[in-house]
């Protein structure tokens, strides 16, 4: 029986630092594949076709979503945001493990695909500390400001259906923590049936 990469799910709200410590990740973890997910809206500064997302217009989108291209995607902020089916199913069937960046509600719906997918929420340590950063990031606009904190609000709500809490008030450790829940995934017995069966298979 061979081995089948695990999905691992990563959230958080916007301000929790997710895009610095997925880098990280990247490059820091062997065997571990980040998805890009494809979107509709505009590339930021910075932001790489193919690296960051893939740009698509809204009909390019709505034609994949047609063709059963996606393994989740939703619609938000005007903009459509999906994961690619095609080479996340591919990566897993080689083995390999997955990370998808995505947000709570596409969350839940790959939980209700993979079952064995391992939820993962990052966060600042408080909802103040969340405030500061989303502030630090956005217009002084109060209706955008409100909004900004309604979203973060109903992100934060649905964290429990997490199996796992990443703080990150410092990188290095949010980085730590992550590596080690890697590691404890991929340790698990029920995830190494290749391993157990060449350990028990014994001719004498
Ligand atoms: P941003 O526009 O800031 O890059 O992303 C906005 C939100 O969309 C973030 O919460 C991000 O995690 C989420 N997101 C990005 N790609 C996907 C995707 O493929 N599916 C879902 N469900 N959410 C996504």
């Amino acid at each position: 029986m061979k081995r089948l990469g695990i999905l691992f799910v990563i959230s958080g709200p916007s301000g929790a630092g997710k895009g610095t410590v997925l880098g990280k990740l990247r490059s820091e973890v062997e065997n571990l594949s980040i998805s890009v997910s494809a979107t509709t809206r505009n590339p930021r500064n910075g932001e790489a076709n193919g690296v960051h997302y893939l740009f698509c217009s809204k009909d390019k989108f709505k034609e994949m979503i047609d063709n059963n291209e996606f393994l989740e995607y939703i619609n938000k902020f005007d903009n459509y945001y999906g994961t690619p089916k095609a080479p996340v199913e591919q990566l897993l069937n080689e083995g390999k493990d997955v990370v998808l960046e995505i947000e709570t509600m596409g969350a839940a719906n790959v939980r209700q695909m993979f079952p064995n997918a391992v939820l993962i929420f990052i966060t600042p340590k408080s909802f103040d500390e969340l405030k500061r950063r989303l502030d630090k990031r956005g217009s002084e606009n109060p209706k955008d400001r409100a909004a900004r904190l309604e979203i973060a609000k109903t992100e934060l709500d649905s964290m429990t259906q997490y199996d796992y809490i990443a703080v990150n008030n410092d990188v290095r450790s949010c980085i730590n923590t992550l590596k080690a829940i890697i590691s404890a995934e991929r340790t698990k017995m029920a995830r190494n049936p290749e391993l157990i069966n060449t350990l028990t298979s014994r001719d004498n």
